[in-house]
């Protein structure tokens, strides 16, 4: 139908006939989903794409007065990216009533107790369904249509109930893009020994299955679109995603979650997911679906996926996985083939969470099409029937947030403007936004707590709707350690255990313990400081602890400008630069030209007349950069291209076959080695026993760089290049470079008998760090740790440690973890194991250089914290110590 009230987003398909209107019942002509596409939805083998789902969802829209389809903008790869609403044919022609219903219960705070009771019973419950965000899991894809079809056509009483008391929300594919890759390396290798086997590439262009930890941080275009309907449009009461997890246990996961229980969420929250996920399981039983569990799996405690995050916006978030087939070929399970395993269902046998194990046999796409048809109904049902406490429950929610943030610490969370990294503070502030967080900007200096905080500052009170949200990026995690027993190993969490926003972006935030008095004004948006036009014929000085600095070095590059980095601190007009300041010369570039970036970047530049000769100065050249890039879908490679994308690093692709085939050091003066095993580097997937559970990948693919690349490596930095490798990928340069370094948490390179350094088999209970942010202490004179702070927080994921071997060249130590208290946010076991050691170093070799960046430096580009050790190593693979002269 055509949506004539301001919803504020664009109609997508707009040619409505009138003449061909939808008849009151919305029925009528409408295509069933296999005259459609030709084929029964989820037959065996059988797949559609996405130009299929969003014909049907123009069909529907312009059929059925039940329907409208809005395109919330363009995927990744410029696919339309659209979300259904669907709801009774009265409800769709009230929806801008609904919409403002919908923000008064989101931020009740003028609302009385009968206002809100008032607005429960006028309003309607809002459930958004999103289907198919990791693309392998493709059974949801191709159920879109049947799904929206069945609300579309039904007239049954319960469909009709569903409609008139819920306004559905329905987006196909949370990434089109990922879909229509695997659909297409499926149907390419249908009838080949290759039949359901991985794609060698990530299917989501930068993030792969990392696209559902993005949530908080909003890199993703998919995720923004969603996070704007989610926190600004439509706050839906309910988020239900739908997933699928491994083949070989139970059919089917819904909530209860299982432990631990993030602290921050309101109890009534989970009380609430609990009765649905247990009245689900219960109707999908009562028709004989099988092998449901509860209580198990997934965790209560971590932030960063679709579902999850809007629980720290009072809106609950239900997910279901089921066991997958084999893409769209079925799989058959023998007796005996199905297992338990993981938290709380250790074997495959009946328990009170697992009440009908089911008995194996084939196993089929349709299977799990079934079964999610029948989850969404169910789910719909009850919250048609329990609309009106579902709309109460959740103003009571956000009103007792609100109440809590004025009556227990903490009151607030304050971001000065003066910063380390100023442009990057503003940039957390504008993705706590666009979470739905409510920030305020002080107009006068005042006092908070034992804080002199000034005019201009940022606010974040914790008296709002979202606190829970709030406090859990802001705070520092304590992750309640979970053991296997008592003394036993620990339990692993589900994800990382510490995300503290502040800490990952290098950000100055403080957090106020006691209630204060300032004078505030809330911001609709963060503006940018508006830098005083620069003059003629001065010296350009920008300082380097801006993330942005690195791209403002990338453009004048670009444009073969010279830029220097000033080797020492110095000062400048009163101001004191630490090492790392760059410096451009005297008209080098147009004023117009260093106006415009100082604008665009929101970076502050200096000028002076005092000449700087006789600085010891790196002079800045242009480099050749080339990203690694493997066959095994590597998520950190995509997060590393997405950044060096952000900041304008030019670079190229490198594939196995280009390391083995090219001249390395003519192409490249450096190259970057994404966080992935050794072995993988070297052999990609290629197994030294034939894999069962998965078809082979097609040959093409199943190399890793080989020996005859690992010479070629070598071979790079032996004539001058420089390699960075992150994370696991360390161990690959220690070992085959024989790098006077060791891995202490690894066997890497291996240790002589009866070395006490050795780091063979440590165990989980002697060393565990999931995920957590741990500090470094920093050597801000090291050219590599330019423009860092003293101290920083690094995310540290099962990352290596390195205790550095002494030997006839000069290594570097740019980061290292203090001798104690390491632990900033999350959970550590053991760290006496890395104390002192180094978390990055810089080694030459030969005429070239291997930095090793131990810790997640760029860990889903989550951590601009720490950034620049990977942006200076970058560009400084071509840099030249010189003595500025006049
Ligand atoms: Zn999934």
């Amino acid at each position: 139908m055509k949506l004539t009230d301001n919803l504020n987003v664009r109609v997508y398909f707009f040619l409505v006939c009138i003449f061909c209107s939808a008849p009151p019942d919305g029925s009528g002509q409408i295509k069933a989903p296999e005259d459609f596409v030709g084929h029964k939805i989820g037959e065996d083998r059988q797949l559609f794409g996405w130009e299929k789902v969003t014909d049907y969802y123009r069909m529907l829209d312009d059929q059925s007065d039940r329907v409208a389809v809005l395109e919330l903008g363009q995927s990744t790869k410029g696919k339309p990216f659209i979300m259904a609403i669907i709801s009774s044919p009265h409800n769709m022609s009230n929806l801008a009533k609904y919409k403002n219903l919908q923000k008064q219960a989101a931020n009740p705070r003028h609302l009385s107790e009968a206002d809100a009771r008032l607005l429960a019973r006028e309003n309607k419950a809002v459930v958004m369904i999103t289907l198919n965000i990791h693309s392998t899991e493709i059974a949801s894809s191709q159920e879109s249509i049947e799904l929206a079809y069945i609300l579309t056509t039904d007239n049954s009483p319960r469909t009709q109930r569903i409609l008139d008391n819920v306004i559905i929300l329905l987006i196909p594919s949370l990434n089109p893009d990922g879909m229509q890759m695997v659909v297409d390396w499926y149907n390419q290798y249908l009838d080949t020994p290759h039949e359901g086997s991985p794609m060698p590439y990530l299917y989501h262009p930068y993030a792969g299955h990392d696209n559902n930890r993005d949530w908080f941080m909003m890199n993703l275009t998919e995720t923004r679109m969603v996070s704007r309907q989610y926190y600004h449009e439509w706050f839906p009461h309910i988020v239900y995603d739908q997933h699928q997890m491994r083949s070989g246990s139970a059919r089917l996961f819904l909530p209860p979650y299982a432990d631990p229980v993030n602290p921050n969420l309101h109890p009534l929250l989970h009380s609430q997911m609990n009765k649905f996920g247990k009245h689900i399981a219960s109707e999908l039983q009562a028709k004989n679906f099988r092998g449901v569990v509860t209580d198990a799996f997934f965790t209560a405690w971590w932030q960063g996926t679709s579902v999850m995050t809007p629980w720290w916006h009072n809106m609950m978030g239900i997910l279901s996985e089921m066991a997958s087939a084999q893409i769209a070929t079925p799989l058959y399970f023998p007796k005996g083939s199905l297992t338990g395993g993981g938290e709380g269902l250790p074997e495959y046998n009946q328990r009170m969470n697992f009440l009908d194990p089911w008995p194996g046999g084939w196993w089929r796409l349709r299977d799990i099409i079934d079964y999610e048809l029948a989850i969404s109904f169910a789910l719909l049902d009850l919250a048609a029937a329990e609309k009106e406490s579902i709309v109460y429950n959740f103003c009571k929610m956000n009103l007792d947030a609100i109440a809590k943030g004025k009556s227990e610490p903490p009151y607030a969370y304050v971001v000065p403007t003066l910063q380390h990294d100023p442009v990057t503070a503003l940039r957390l502030l504008d993705i706590l936004m666009l979470g739905g967080v409510e920030v305020h900007q002080a107009t006068a200096d005042f006092t908070a707590g034992h804080f002199k905080f000034s005019n201009g500052d940022y606010v974040i009170l914790l008296s709002q709707p979202f606190r829970p949200y709030v406090k859990d990026l802001m705070e520092r995690q304590r992750y309640p350690e979970l053991r296997a027993y008592a003394g036993g190993p620990p339990v692993r969490p589900y994800d990382i255990a510490g995300w503290t926003l502040p800490l990952m972006m290098g950000v100055d935030a403080f957090e106020i313990e006691r209630p204060f008095s300032a004078e505030l004004s809330q911001v609709e948006s963060i503006s940018r400081p508006n830098p005083p036009p620069l003059v003629e014929d001065k010296h350009f000085i920008i300082s380097h602890t801006t993330n942005a600095s690195a791209r403002a070095v990338n453009l004048l590059l670009a444009e073969n400008r010279k830029v220097y980095w000033l080797k020492n601190a110095i000062e400048v007009n009163g101001q004191r630069y630490q090492p790392g300041a760059i410096y451009i010369p005297r008209n080098e570039v147009k004023i117009d030209k260093m106006n415009a970036l100082s604008k665009a970047l929101a970076i502050e530049i200096k000028q002076t007349e005092k000449s700087l000769a006789g600085q010891v100065a790196y002079l800045i050249k242009d480099f050749k950069l080339g990203l690694y890039q493997p066959w095994t879908a590597n998520m950190d490679e995509g997060w590393t291209r997405l950044i060096l994308e952000q900041f304008e690093f030019p670079h190229k692709t490198i594939d196995n076959v280009n390391i083995r085939t090219s001249n390395l050091r003519s192409e490249f003066d450096v190259i970057i080695i994404p966080d992935m095993e050794a072995k993988q580097i070297i052999s990609g997937r290629k197994k030294d026993k034939p894999d069962i559970y998965s078809p082979p990948v097609p040959d093409a693919y199943l190399d890793g760089i080989g020996e005859d690349g690992v010479k070629k490596v070598i071979e790079f930095v032996e004539k001058g290049g420089t390699l960075i490798t992150l994370g696991s990928a360390c161990d690959f340069a220690i070992e085959q470079f024989g790098l006077p370094a060791m891995n202490v948490l690894s066997d890497t390179p291996p240790a002589r008998a009866g070395d006490p350094l050795r780091g063979k088999d440590v165990k989980d209970t002697e060393f565990f760090c999931p995920g957590s942010l741990l500090q470094i202490l920093v050597d801000n004179s090291e050219p590599i740790a330019f423009g860092m702070p003293e101290k920083a927080a690094a995310m540290f994921v099962n990352s290596p440690a390195f205790r550095p071997i002494y030997w006839r060249n000069r290594t570097a130590v740019p980061a290292y973890y203090p001798d104690d208290n390491l632990l900033l946010s999350g959970w550590i076991d053991g760290e006496d194991k890395i104390q002192g050691l180094a978390a990055v170093l810089d080694i030459p070799v030969g005429k070239g250089h291997v930095v090793l960046i131990g810790f997640g430096a760029q860990h889903r580009a989550q951590t601009p914290g720490t950034y620049k050790f990977l942006f200076n190593a970058i560009q400084l693979a071509r840099a030249e110590e010189l003595v500025l002269e006049k």
